[in-house]
């Protein structure tokens, strides 16, 4: 604040957070080390109610996929959580390996990206399951945001005094200074608020499970993870999604979005039809895939589309962040990152700025352009990935 004599924007405030995932999580752990630091004058200070649609035991129980956290240019996962004290707590629970790597059908490497070592950082990427992360995520957040499981929001009204209404799923209505939309890609406040905002089909479809837990990780889980390469339209990604059970998810590109589906949801025959089609898409790649194929757990079998939304800027009272404001397919190996920055970031904005105008524009100012790089990196993945042929000599000359 430039001025002792202005009360901060932020006094006495009651913000309401939709979504309890990553980006909402962290806002909330972060504007309380914020606040804590730099924002003594700011008493009373601002009330928090976090609304999320999932009950707890869902939240951490269901999501069978893992997670990388990065600390490479854009993605500044691992600085952030260091920032907030839950770097190591998260190092203690993650994944065996710590590189990603790009191999051809026959695993063997073509690449093997690394960040060189970062001062101050133990490792520069390390691979979580999202239950994991989920799990400390809301074991540290603070007493002055409570969650509200098993009650979404479903709809939002700009009020003309600036407030923001929310309706929830029990029926009850709940009015707010501030409204920190972090409800993800599919976001309903996004629909409702801002519908010119679409999760837009991005030509990628994937076919996605897990192993039942194995004795130990084949080779190469035991080290890495990472995509494969077949030349042949279908691109393999694999890795280790917790401690014991693999994840693998096949895509191809389409001009037309499928029909999703969701673990847990299908009939045997169709999980039979699926598998069927998995192993035909995969049938150029070696070991482990056949083996992860024959251990795969039928309940956690899902189809899905790539999708994303074009990153845009906020304005008034709801503020979108993470995936609600640009989702990024899971080509980017991204969104979790940058919702880790968003919630911190925009946190640190809220304390620092002179008006919630300044601080909307200083948070937008940050997140845009790298989310939009994200996604353009993500489209050249999803490019190369699928291609025939002519990349996969590339790649073999290189
Ligand atoms: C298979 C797969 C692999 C991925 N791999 C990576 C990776 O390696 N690295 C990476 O950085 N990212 C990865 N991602 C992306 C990452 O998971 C997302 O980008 C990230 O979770 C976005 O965080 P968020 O906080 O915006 O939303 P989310 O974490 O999705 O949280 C949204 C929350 O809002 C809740 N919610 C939804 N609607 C409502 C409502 N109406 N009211 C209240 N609550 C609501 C949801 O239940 C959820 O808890 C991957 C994604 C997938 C699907």
């Amino acid at each position: 604040m430039s001025s002792t004599t202005q009360q901060h924007f932020l006094v006495g405030k009651r913000i309401i957070v939709a979504g309890a995932g990553i980006g909402g999580t962290v806002f909330c752990i972060a504007l309380q080390q914020f606040l804590e630091k730099h924002g003594q004058h700011i008493q009373p200070s601002p009330l928090i109610d976090v609304y999320e649609r999932e009950t707890s035991m869902n939240v951490v129980g269901r999501e069978g996929y893992s997670i990388s956290i990065r600390s490479d240019g854009i993605s500044e996962g691992m600085q952030t959580l260091q920032k907030l004290g839950l770097l190591d707590e998260m190092i203690a629970e993650s994944n065996p390996g710590m590189n990603y790597t790009l191999f051809n059908a026959d695993f063997i490497p073509l690449m093997e990206p690394k960040v060189p070592p970062i001062e101050g950082l133990p490792q520069t990427t390390m691979r979580i399951a999202r239950t994991k992360l989920r799990e400390i995520l809301i074991k540290h957040m603070p007493s002055f945001a409570k969650i509200h499981w098993n009650c979404g929001i479903t709809s939002a009204h700009e009020l003309e005094n600036g407030q923001v209404l929310v309706d929830l799923a029990n029926g009850n209505q709940e009015q707010c200074d501030l409204l920190i939309v972090a409800d993800g890609s599919n976001s309903k406040i996004r629909t409702i608020l801002r519908p010119q905002h679409k999760l837009n089909f991005v030509g990628a479809i994937s076919i996605m499970a897990r192993t039942h837990p194995l004795e130990k990780f084949p080779p190469p889980l035991n080290i890495t993870w990472g995509r494969a390469f077949s030349g042949d339209g279908n691109f393999l990604f694999i890795a280790p999604s917790d401690r014991t059970s693999a994840v693998w998810i096949v895509s191809y590109l389409s001009d037309t979005p499928r029909e999703t589906k969701v673990a847990g949801t299908m009939s045997d025959v169709e999980l039979d039809e699926i598998l069927a089609e998995a192993k035909e898409r995969t049938k150029s790649y070696s070991e482990p895939m056949p083996m992860l194929l024959k251990q795969t757990l039928p309940s956690s079998v899902a189809i899905s589309n790539a999708k994303e939304v074009t990153p845009f800027r906020n304005h008034g009272s709801v503020i979108f962040i993470g995936d609600a404001q640009h989702a990024i397919s899971s080509f980017g190996g991204n969104g979790a990152n940058m919702a880790i920055m968003d919630g911190y970031q925009l946190a640190e904005q809220l304390v620092n700025a002179n008006s919630l105008t300044e601080a909307i524009k200083a948070y937008d100012d940050q997140t845009i352009p790298r989310s939009e790089k994200a996604i353009q990196m993500s489209h050249q993945l999803i490019a190369v990935g699928h291609s025939h042929g002519e990349w996969k000599n590339l790649w073999q000359q290189s």
